[in-house]
């Protein structure tokens, strides 16, 4: 089991009072909190080891640049990749999707197809829309059902020849669905397509195994995952990776520039152009560390309690509504109040120290589906407790009192 207690002091930021009143911090599905060997690591870097990597002979920059390689292999093990050079830095999700999105341009045709989810996270959808400006190629979209699930059937019914490539979220950061990827990842290969996964909301939660799951592409954030922002990882297979153009062009990742023609690096390289973050790299690896030694078993365990004790203390509150309400779900609960809007819980609970998301979470197209305009969104963390629910619980209740 969790000692709880004992994690909460590994993050100094939970002992703050915020308006007055203890943070209880639930908003971990936007930012996680970070605890102090990852704030302590990143000063040590640039205390002791600054340098830029892979260019200098000398020694900190051997020292930089070891650290940052000791780091992706961390990250290789830790979801499993088959080698080093699959696992390449990004500076987020965001980053790593638009560079994969990018490299289709060189491969679909008109007439193509890409296939994404109902409820992707924009930064799932911009990217292949914008692809499809550029290639002529034809965004179709994997529909759910009321409970937030994708269907199954239908997903099947979309696949065909055309289907280029499939992209969904491991996890829904709207509405907390787990979605079927490995059985997503073997229909989308029968048909002859790639298939992207972005994890951005699974890391937190749990350890992919890319090897297992046989996925082309996986792609999530570092700050999700108790890491700094600005860096992140996408994993794709070599194959792959050797396939797609580079994203951007600049230093490190040629092999020969001259004005007539220049050579690209081998992997990793080819897409890790310019200096990257090198801190943030190496401090992924960290806070990866810290997430293993906590354990994802214990990890798991204390979310789904949270999950469990605050779905049932929230629906105590009358003309609360859940949106998002799938057999397989993670510690993320999008809720509304009847005749309230979302906004106004929200402030007048932040004034009571809690901190919860509310609009459409970056996901619009879930909220025309449910029609509403948005949801309040509380996501637990491993370092949340039963009492922070019942805190939350107490607050809404009495905002309800005070907007109705
Ligand atoms: C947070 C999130 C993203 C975007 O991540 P960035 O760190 O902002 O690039 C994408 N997809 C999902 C499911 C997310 O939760």
């Amino acid at each position: 089991m969790l000692d709880v207690n004992k994690i909460r002091a590994d993050f100094p930021i939970l002992s703050q009072k915020v308006n007055g009143k203890a943070l209880v911090y639930f908003d971990n599905g936007a930012t996680s909190q970070k605890p102090q060997v990852v704030i302590d690591a990143i000063s040590k870097y640039y205390q002791e080891i600054n340098a830029n990597i892979h260019r200098g002979v000398h020694t900190l920059s051997q020292l930089a640049t070891d650290a940052y390689e000791i780091s992706r292999g961390k990250l290789q093990n830790h979801i499993n990749a088959k080698f080093p050079h699959e696992v390449l830095f990004t500076s987020g999700t965001t980053h790593g999707i638009n560079l994969v999105a990018n490299g289709f341009a060189s491969i679909l045709k008109p007439g193509d197809e890409i296939l994404v989810s109902a409820m992707e996270h924009h930064s799932n959808i911009v990217p292949w829309q914008m692809l499809c400006e550029k290639t002529g190629a034809i965004l179709r979209v994997i529909p759910m059902n009321l409970d937030g699930e994708l269907i199954m059937s239908e997903y099947d019914k979309l696949l065909s020849d055309k289907t280029k490539i499939v992209t969904v979220n491991h996890i829904s950061n709207a509405l907390g669905t787990v979605n079927p990827i490995k059985y997503m990842i073997d229909k989308a290969h029968e048909a002859g397509a790639a298939i992207l996964i972005d994890g951005a909301q699974a890391v937190p939660h749990l350890k992919p195994d890319v090897q297992e799951l046989n996925c082309d592409f996986y792609v999530f954030s570092g700050h999700k995952i108790c890491g700094p922002t600005g860096v992140g990882i996408l994993y794709g297979k070599e194959a792959w990776l050797n396939k797609l153009p580079p994203y951007q062009g600049g230093g490190e990742m040629i092999k020969e520039v001259t004005f007539e023609k220049t050579t690209y690096a081998e992997l990793p390289h080819k897409f890790e152009a310019g200096t990257p973050n090198i801190a943030g790299g190496i401090v992924l690896g960290t806070a990866v560390d810290y997430m293993n030694e906590v354990g994802f078993d214990n990890i798991q365990q204390q979310e789904l309690e949270l999950l469990e004790y605050g779905t049932k203390r929230l629906l105590e509150i009358e003309g609360l509504k859940i949106f998002g309400t799938a057999a397989a779900k993670t510690s993320v609960i999008s809720f509304n109040i009847e005749g309230i809007h979302p906004y106004d819980i929200g402030t007048i609970i932040d004034k009571l120290g809690i901190a919860v998301r509310t609009g459409h979470h970056c996901a619009q197209p879930i909220m025309d589906f449910f029609k509403i305009p948005g949801t309040i969104r509380a996501s637990f963390a491993f370092y949340n407790t039963i009492e922070e629910i019942d805190v939350m619980v107490e607050a809404i209740k009495k905002a309800k009192v005070m907007l109705s």
